[in-house]
């Protein structure tokens, strides 16, 4: 059984090499074929950046289990499975309380180690949740698992039941927060400075705005007691920060989502004003993932067909990154397997 996987390098371009599948795995390990890879802002910003020869790309991902080692017992050759996008060694401190979103000893998808764009993916099955269905809508399960964590670090942190929440940034995990803040029945305003973006997220019932219009109705300001920030840096866009002390309310709880690279100013006397509360995520423990597995798979299909936009085979990924970079045309890029 040869395989391909899918490898980014300097010279700008994917190729294809060929991978040797091992005959035996260990006893703990799944062989996963792999039918599907979202594109994510994280795999767009390295994708951008990179300069060495050999990265690897491709974290949210669905597949089937074709190979199982002998004390393998939660999946079945044929489960449909998925992970985080940091596989956790499943013996540190944290990996023990499934954090392996804080593991000692992690192998991340999207490095030079590994990817999830390749045909086959050998991992330990205690990375390995096992899917509810076949549907190709849940390989947006991973991303949802972020905004279901975004919820969960808010109910853990909030001061009091939140009334009006706004979501900075309309990417997929910005209307992902937007969508299941509304479905808790908090109200609910997204916003962009993309156009396109937040005409997706009205495209799923969402009230969302362009962010030059809300900078500019006042009666906007100092509204809302719950911030999402799901803009991150790392595409350049506009930083949530400096939005804080502009929309927030006393008592404001900020969950920022996004990563952030490049520095950037705080003027803690506005802050204190608020007596916010800054939350940072880092990834999805596997708890949230199950959870997020239990409530959502097989039940996706209505978000996946307003926030998916584009679908390429893995022989055009060089295509689909240049599609999925640009904004104003997409949303979810999708690669098949
Ligand atoms: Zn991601
Ligand atoms: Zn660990």
């Amino acid at each position: 059984m040869g395989q391909l996987e899918y490898i980014y390098s300097s010279e700008k371009n994917f190729f294809a090499a060929e991978v040797k599948l091992p005959e035996i795995i260990a006893d703990n390990e799944v062989l996963v074929k792999v039918s599907a890879v979202g594109i994510c802002g994280s795999d767009l910003y390295h994708h951008k950046t990179y300069q060495g020869d050999q990265l690897r790309l491709g974290h949210e991902w669905i597949g089937s289990v074709v190979k199982k080692g002998s004390h393998v017992s939660h999946l079945e050759v044929g489960d449909m499975v998925t992970s985080s996008s940091t596989l956790g060694c499943g013996e540190c401190s944290y990996c023990l309380r499934t954090e392996v979103n804080m593991c000692e000893n992690p192998v991340h998808l999207c490095s030079e180690k590994l990817g999830a764009l390749r045909n086959y993916l050998q991992i330990s099955s205690f990375n390995a949740i096992k899917l509810n269905s076949k549907k190709p809508s849940d390989v947006l399960l991973e991303v949802m698992a972020v905004a279901e964590e975004a919820m969960a670090l808010l109910e853990a942190n909030k001061i009091h039941e939140p009334k009006k929440a706004l979501v900075l940034g309309a990417g997929t995990v910005g209307i992902l927060c937007a969508y299941l803040l509304q479905e808790k029945g908090i109200e609910v305003t997204i916003t962009d400075v993309q156009t396109g973006r937040v005409k997706r997220s009205l495209d799923v019932g969402l009230k969302g705005y362009p962010l030059n219009f809300l900078m500019m109705d006042k009666s906007a300001h100092n509204q809302f007691d719950v911030i999402i920030d799901a803009t991150s840096d790392r595409e350049s866009s506009v930083s949530g920060w400096s939005l804080l002390p502009v929309f927030g309310t006393k008592n404001l709880v900020a969950i920022m989502v996004g990563k952030y690279i490049n520095p950037i100013e705080i003027k803690p006397d506005q802050l204190s004003k608020l007596a916010s509360r800054l939350v940072f995520m880092r990834g999805v423990p596997l708890n949230t993932l199950e959870a997020t597995v239990k409530k959502w798979s097989g039940h996706l299909d209505f978000l996946a067909s307003k926030l998916i936009t584009h679908h390429f085979e893995a022989e055009k990924l060089n295509e689909g990154f240049e599609v999925a970079a640009n904004a104003k045309v997409s949303g979810k890029v999708v690669i098949t397997l």
